[in-house]
């Protein structure tokens, strides 16, 4: 407080832009009306079904918690030895609707300004829509496609691509091989459109099929008996 008026000195770790920004003057706007405070320090207190939660870092995992209700993974029919375990998680949240896409939000409570897709702007934002029918997720299932020589067409979806019963199933190849590869493209794609959401990084097709590459190479690479290879 100055004097009988408020003065607010945020010392935030990033910029905000449209709907925070309106949310930020709410709640300067909702401060003000307490009127004014005894001397003394005061403190944020953030509360969730009457517990008081002090970081953001706990709010964010009350927003997982709340994604992630209910069953345990399956691990009997998701397995994948060529990949670490993160990945396996990533893909039982996605066949489950529980990675943090918009309308996976909105569903359990969370306010949002807009539900459609960050990198079209035109569909809802769905896992299925984010990571396999968005154009530009299409545009990189694509070059995958190109780069393992399937020339089948793109009907390339959540359940298919992610249980291993796509087109490289049938191919000849290891059916780990294929379906390791699209679970890091899954993976890559839903990671590259939080860096745009998050950090304004640009959505480069030839970025995201370059790490799906080195990522994958690595991965199965360490883990593989394959003796040579490149
Ligand atoms: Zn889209």
């Amino acid at each position: 407080m100055d004097g009988n008026s408020w003065v607010f000195l945020w010392s935030w770790s990033r910029t905000f832009t449209g709907r925070l920004n309106r949310e930020l003057q709410n709640l300067e706007d909702r401060i003000k009306t307490v009127g004014s405070l005894s001397e003394g320090e005061s403190k944020w207190i953030f509360k969730k079904s009457g517990k008081e939660i002090y970081s953001s870092k706990i709010v964010a995992s009350s927003i997982d918690d709340l994604l992630l209700e209910g069953n345990q993974p399956e691990p009997e029919t998701l397995r994948n030895n060529l990949l670490p375990q993160k990945l396996r998680i990533f893909v039982w949240r996605a066949l489950k609707n529980r990675l943090p896409a918009k309308v996976e939000l909105d569903k359990r409570g969370i306010h949002l300004e807009s539900l459609l897709c960050p990198l079209c702007n035109s569909e809802y934002e769905t896992v299925e829509h984010a990571i396999f029918s968005c154009h530009h997720a299409k545009m990189v299932w694509e070059g995958i496609l190109k780069w393992w020589g399937f020339n089948l067409g793109l009907n390339i979806g959540m359940n298919n691509a992610f249980r291993g019963l796509s087109v490289g199933a049938f191919s000849g190849f290891p059916k780990d091989l294929w379906q390791a590869i699209e679970w890091v493209t899954g993976y890559s794609i839903w990671k590259n459109i939080n860096l745009k959401v998050f950090s304004n990084d640009n959505w480069a097709i030839p970025k995201i099929i370059n790490e799906v590459q080195v990522k994958s190479f690595e991965w199965i690479k360490n883990r593989a008996k394959f003796h040579h290879m490149d």
